[in-house]
């Protein structure tokens, strides 16, 4: 067993990663003026307050006549201060504010915590800090409190890890702390004056000893007030020195060798070796290395192989800081029956891993897999809190300082092969303590009774020698073992942290209809959003058929105003449309109203009887809404001519009006009836909607129309021209009002997502120089736009401008001339500038839906006009990423060149520069003969 389990690291972060995204939490740090190190976490989602205060001193400085003195003021501290003298007032508070205390004491720091519900946390940091300002440190509890120590180390008496631990220690060099007795009991503590307590808390319970963190959802600005005010009056004495030294053991010539009596039945193989770890182990980890390697369990590892031999049957190891002065690495074997017997094999099995680490180059892929693991574990874990965190982190300021204080649980800087390599030279045999747990042993039976000792403070009995001779230099000499090697890179590790996209299912697809679905996680609220289009191939079979389509639609509106009106006021707004597909409606607010208007809604398409008087008013309105599309504005003409070439069916507004003329009341009542005919669906439903109860809903809407379903083949196509590449077509139209038009579109390829991503890159660079040159420094007129745009299966780049005062072949002219200046120019831009416009596009990208109806309606787009390719902004944002420069600027140098391009120019003149012998259909006509159809 490694130390700490990466499997648990990775199934904790995979789980979590969809609830935890990005951590909000703030820290500030700071010293107080008295010494005191502070560390201030503020984060809203914290669900409780905690605080912890680190004490910078522990049980290796009691006194050697007065074991255990560190811990028993750990224990008096807490009774009582002088504002709060009531015994077990603290824990009272706490305890009715959710919260609880405690503390610790090892062997180099001591430290105090307790967590408490957010409103509670002034006061509880008064409590608090009284303890470390002003202690009673009554000695009329003292006899109370040696007798809680005691008992607390009666507890510890028969738990077979405390045994060893203390067997391990007072087997360490004589006289030195660390083989000190650290818990105390009645033996130890039972004369303890007070002068001996006071003394202790005077030399080392001193501010500039002490670092505190606080942390709650409270702001940091509150958070900073209130620490400044509760600790500024902690003593700030200089602490007594203290160290101690990290030469534990001698060597010996040979190894020593300790069977060990344990209480419960177990059978262990413990091996402990004293090393110095380095200073700044906390930045690189060094340490953790050896529990990732002597503790792996996979293929090559020593648990593997000891097990494979029947020898054990579990195993751990670790190296770790025992105090701030040394540290130990330990390996315990869990042994089998056969194990037991043949110790030696285990012993020399887990030397031979040692020597084959010692022998391996530095494990760089080990480190790097803990980083990441630490990196991700920290990223989507839940945000710690609680006194668990905050230790943790008044812990870490008090023993390294503030500067790295936010990574405490997560620093990874460097690698540091030298040091790593230094602890491997300080594992040796000579100098280590090598335990063989076992209720018997056959080789030293009990009653040699001359061979056994006693542990003092825990009675563990136990026999100890130095191994000299052939077992030893059996274990200096070992044969290369090819089993045991470095553990492989672990094939689980997470390599994608890309959550899973949001997307709508299909939930219906049948004859006639394509729906689908996608419930709202996002904003939570009791709305609906639906998009629906009716397809009929009636709809667009000639300008006469989409004229009468346009009327039955704005008479269906006319009638529905009645019931429309209230319906916005409850919050709900709609579309209904007339489309070259068919009839497009969008629906979105309050799901309970927008599936009750829908259902009405359904009922008045069916309706096609309408009023003569009404009839005659819409119609009217129709006509003259046409008959006034010439004298629109310039640019929106050219778009007319744009569209009339580029689709292979498109009727000009003139077309529709001329049909128009002649439709009357009862053609429109036909009409609806061969609309209704044959129908296809298709919709998509966003929010606040049971999937069967949207099927339900739509399914019934298509079977109340009593239309029969078109089949896949009979769906309407709008196919659009193929410009033929390196030619130049131009289109010329006489206009009947004052401003001139220039429109050039550019196909500049099948709009494959790079080709999108690289034009939407180009057309933005290009936008502000165009406007610039064409609009400030030209004066050419008002409107000036240029830009790109996507219509299946292309992309196009238009440019656009609108003059009163010069001529569409004058714009021409001086258009094409800075176009051809453009690739150049964007060539030579410089990469600072192309990054910010690759820094715009992404925000552009990633920003998020404002509502529901946003939503459905762009994943509707996506669903039947993207090839429902949902995760259409991920991969652009992908490509986005990846994209060169270089590339873009061939892209536009490749739109542009005259060789290359496709590219056609709409010259739409002003009357006053009207252009003699021009007639535009007939040049419509000439110019349609050029083209070629893509579906
Ligand atoms: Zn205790």
């Amino acid at each position: 067993m490694r130390t700490k389990s990466v499997l648990f690291l990775l199934i904790f972060s995979l789980t979590s990663s969809l609830l935890w995204a990005k951590p909000s939490r703030q820290y500030r740090k700071f010293k107080l003026k008295n010494g005191l190190k502070v560390v201030l976490v503020s984060d809203a989602r914290l669900r409780i307050s905690s605080a912890s205060m680190s004490v910078k001193i522990g049980s290796l400085a009691d006194p050697p006549q007065r074991m255990g003195l560190a811990h028993f003021l750990e224990h008096m501290l807490f009774l009582a201060t002088k504002k709060y003298p009531r015994l077990n007032s603290y824990g009272e508070f706490l305890k009715a504010r959710g919260g609880y205390s405690n503390a610790y004491t090892a062997t180099d720091h001591t430290n105090y915590h307790f967590q408490v519900n957010h409103e509670g946390l002034p006061e509880a940091l008064d409590r608090f800090a009284q303890f470390f300002i002003s202690p009673l440190l009554d000695y009329k509890y003292a006899k109370r409190e040696v007798a809680a120590v005691h008992s607390e180390h009666q507890k510890n008496i028969p738990n077979d890890t405390w045994r060893l631990m203390q067997l391990q220690r007072s087997l360490l060099k004589k006289g030195h702390p660390a083989t000190k007795f650290h818990t105390g009991c009645n033996r130890t503590l039972a004369g303890t004056k007070e002068e001996e307590l006071r003394a202790f808390f005077q030399a080392y319970y001193t501010a500039p000893n002490m670092a505190l963190c606080v942390m709650s959802s409270r702001s940091l600005e509150e958070l900073e007030h209130l620490v400044r005010r509760i600790f500024s009056p902690l003593p700030s004495r200089p602490p007594k020195p203290f160290h101690v030294s990290a030469d534990l053991l001698d060597p010996v010539e040979g190894y020593r060798f300790i069977r060990v009596l344990p209480v419960k039945r177990i059978r262990q193989l413990h091996l402990y070796f004293p090393v110095q770890l380095p200073a700044d182990d906390y930045l690189t980890k060094t340490s953790r290395l050896f529990g990732m390697t002597i503790g792996d369990e996979g293929k090559g590892s020593l648990l593997s192989l000891l097990k494979r031999l029947g020898l054990a049957s579990s195993l751990s190891a670790g190296a770790s800081r025992d105090s701030r002065f040394y540290g130990g690495l330990r390996i315990t074997v869990g042994l089998t029956q056969k194990g037991l017997k043949e110790y030696n094999t285990v012993l020399r099995l887990c030397l031979a891993y040692l020597e084959m680490l010692k022998n391996s180059p530095f494990p760089l892929h080990i480190w790097k897999e803990m980083k990441t693991l630490a990196e991700i574990s920290h990223r989507y874990s839940p945000p710690p809190e609680g006194t668990e965190a905050a230790i943790g982190i008044a812990n870490f300021a008090n023993e390294y300082g503030l500067k790295y204080v936010e990574k405490w649980d997560h620093l990874f800087l460097r690698p540091d092969p030298r040091s790593y390599r230094h602890i491997l030279q300080q594992l040796q045999i000579e100098r280590a303590l090598i335990f063989l747990v076992a209720k018997t042993f056959p080789d030293l039976p009990r009653d040699k009774k001359e061979r056994w000792k006693e542990e003092p403070w825990y009675g563990t009995q136990y026999a100890d020698e130095v191994v000299k001779g052939k077992d030893y230099l059996a274990l200096k000499h070992l044969p290369k073992v090819p089993q045991l090697h470095l553990p492989l890179p672990n094939p689980f590790l997470p390599r994608r942290f890309d959550l899973i996209v949001e997307r709508p299912i299909l939930i219906l697809q049948q004859k006639g209809i394509r729906l689908w679905y996608a419930p709202d996680y996002e904003f939570k609220r009791p709305k609906l959003a639906l998009a629906l289009q009716m397809i009929s191939p009636t709809a667009y079979a000639s300008a006469r058929d989409f004229a009468l389509l346009r009327l039955y639609v704005a008479l269906l509106l006319d009638s529905l105003n009645e019931y429309a009106y209230p319906a916005q006021m409850a919050g709900l707004s709609y579309r209904l449309q007339a489309n070259r597909k068919g009839v497009f409606l969008q629906l979105s607010g309050y799901s309970d109203s927008v599936v009750r208007f829908f259902t009405m809604l359904v009922k008045f398409l069916k309706k096609k009887e309408f009023h003569p008087q009404d009839f005659a008013r819409i119609k009217e309105r129709l006509v003259q809404l046409l008959e006034n599309a010439p004298y629109q504005q310039a640019y929106l003409v050219s778009r007319e001519s744009a569209r009339k070439f580029f689709y292979k069916t498109y009727y000009l507004p003139e077309e529709i009006l001329q049909a128009l003329r002649s439709c009357e009341r009862k053609d429109v009542q036909d009409f609806a009836n061969r609309f209704f005919q044959k129908l296809h669906i298709q919709a998509i439903g966003v929010g606040n909607i049971t999937a069967p109860h949207l099927k339900s809903l739509i399914v019934s809407c298509f079977n109340s129309l009593k239309a029969t379903p078109l089949s896949a083949k009979e769906l309407p196509v709008f196919s659009r021209t193929v410009l033929p590449e390196g030619k130049d077509l131009i289109y010329r139209q006489n206009l009947l009002t004052n401003n001139s038009c220039l429109r050039i579109d550019y196909q500049v390829g099948k709009a494959d997502l790079k080709t999108q991503v690289a034009a939407e890159l180009f057309a933005r660079a290009i936008r502000s120089p165009f406007y610039t040159q064409m609009r400030t420094r030209q004066m050419l007129g008002y409107i000036v736009w240029s830009g790109t745009y996507f219509a299946k299966p292309f992309q196009y780049q238009v440019f656009l401008i609108q003059s009163g005062t010069h001529s569409a072949d004058d714009l021409f002219q001086r258009a094409d001339a800075f176009l051809a200046a453009l690739p150049k120019l964007f060539a030579k831009m410089p990469p600072k500038m192309f990054e910010a416009i690759r820094r715009g596009y992404r925000e552009d990208l990633r920003k998020p839906f404002h509502s529901v109806a946003e939503k459905a309606f762009w994943w509707y787009n996506v669903a039947f006009e993207r090839g429902e390719d949902f995760e259409l902004i991920q991969k652009k944002l992908q490509i986005l990423q990846n994209i060169t420069q270089d590339e873009v600027a061939s892209l536009l140098s490749k739109t542009l060149a005259p060789k290359t391009r496709r590219r056609i120019v709409f010259l739409h003149n002003a009357k006053q520069f009207a252009t003699k012998g021009i007639d535009g259909k007939q040049e419509m006509e000439k110019l349609c003969q050029e083209r070629r159809f893509s579906p």
